[in-house]
């Protein structure tokens, strides 16, 4: 049975016409579920009984399990069980301008990048736009607080389960979903090249980020098998491209590795490869995970990179830890904790 969260407005909207409803029941369906927050058709009173009844033969209208949650002064990290039986992750994060959720987007991640955990689980299947709308509800739910800001940025890549991304990012765009500003909307990918270059016709004024953690192939070969894939100057003309077909700027992502990645030498080679791009990088504070072969650059290594950058008029900044004692800030869910997790439930 489909998920009426797998519903963008104007799917909705569609299915109406098509069993010959007025369109525009699908708006006050809208706002029976993301304004009113019901958890029945058969509360959405100015629905008909003889159409509520349809709606339910024909709709999924439950949520997520909350399986386990665990918190710290700045994060919740949360488990959620789905439908058939697959578990995952999200994350709340409480920042001074708002609360911050990382969703994930697919069991798993085939990506294999080496120093994830979230590669360690391979891709079981992707998440529909419902299960990732859902993760939100629930943590609003949890903590009965509107959320501000949204990132895809768990478990998963986004960009190989692009359709159901983009249905996903719409529907909690939606002045009457659950209207979350776009320029609050951010999607990090590995770098699949033809879906930047799609995603810079979308026509919304999301941001995105790149994970591009090595200044050349040398290195990125080494640790992102995408990178064989789409080669780092392929993957710097995509983001050219999105630059200026959409005027945004892009957020790159650098987690510092200890020497592998974190030389002043890469810094400077970093700086080249991005010069005249109007974008951002991010410094990751490596968060070491059961690949024993990584570790976290020292901070005054981080620090000397930071300011090599600077210098050579890079802008940049050092991305703040979260919830160091429950591990799980976002982009550092750990897949493998979801099986250990099951042992507890
Ligand atoms: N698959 C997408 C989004 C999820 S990963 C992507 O790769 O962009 C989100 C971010 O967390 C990526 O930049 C990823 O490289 C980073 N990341 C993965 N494991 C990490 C770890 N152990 N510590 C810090 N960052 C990590
Ligand atoms: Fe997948 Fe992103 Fe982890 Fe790479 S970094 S394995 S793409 S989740």
């Amino acid at each position: 049975m489909k998920s009426i969260f797998d519903y963008k407005l104007s799917d909705l909207s569609d299915y109406f016409s098509s069993i010959n409803e007025k369109p525009f029941k699908a708006k006050q369906v809208f706002e029976w579920l993301y304004k009113k927050r019901v958890t029945s058709f058969e509360e959405m009173t100015n629905i008909s009984k003889s159409l509520q009844e349809k709606l339910i033969s024909e709709f999924d209208i439950s949520l997520l399990t909350l399986r386990r949650k665990q918190t710290s002064e700045l994060t919740n990290k949360y488990l959620f069980e789905l439908n058939d039986g697959n578990l995952i992750e999200a994350v709340l994060m409480r920042h001074d301008y708002g609360l911050s959720v990382c969703v994930s987007s697919q069991v798993g991640c085939n990506m294999g990048c080496s120093f994830c955990e979230s590669g360690r689980l391979k891709k079981v299947r992707d998440l529909t736009a419902g299960e990732i709308v859902r993760q939100i509800l629930m943590i609003e739910d949890d903590i009965n607080e509107r959320i501000s800001s949204v990132v895809i940025m768990g478990i998963g890549e986004p960009f190989d389960n692009y359709d159901n991304i983009m249905d996903f990012i719409r529907i909690i765009n939606d002045p009457l979903g659950i209207a979350i500003g776009a320029r609050h909307i951010t999607v990090s990918t590995s770098g699949i090249v033809p879906k930047i270059k799609e995603y810079a016709h979308e026509n919304i004024q999301t941001n995105l980020a790149i994970s591009l953690h090595a200044p050349n192939n040398e290195i990125r070969d080494r640790i992102m098998k995408i990178n064989k894939a789409y080669k780092l100057e392929e993957l710097i003309d995509a983001i050219k491209y999105y630059i200026d077909e959409t005027n945004r700027r892009v957020t790159i992502e650098y987690v510092m590795l200890k020497d592998v990645n974190d030389s002043v030498e890469c810094a400077n080679e970093l700086s080249d490869v991005l010069r005249g791009l109007n974008v951002y990088v991010n410094l990751i504070p490596y968060n070491e995970t059961s690949h024993i072969e990584y570790k976290k650059a020292p901070n005054d290594v981080v620090m000397k990179f930071y300011d090599t950058l600077k210098k050579r008029g890079i802008n940049v900044t050092v991305r703040r830890e979260f919830g160091g004692k429950i591990d799980a800030a976002c982009g550092q869910l750990r897949a493998s904790e979801v099986e250990k997790w099951n042992h507890f439930i």
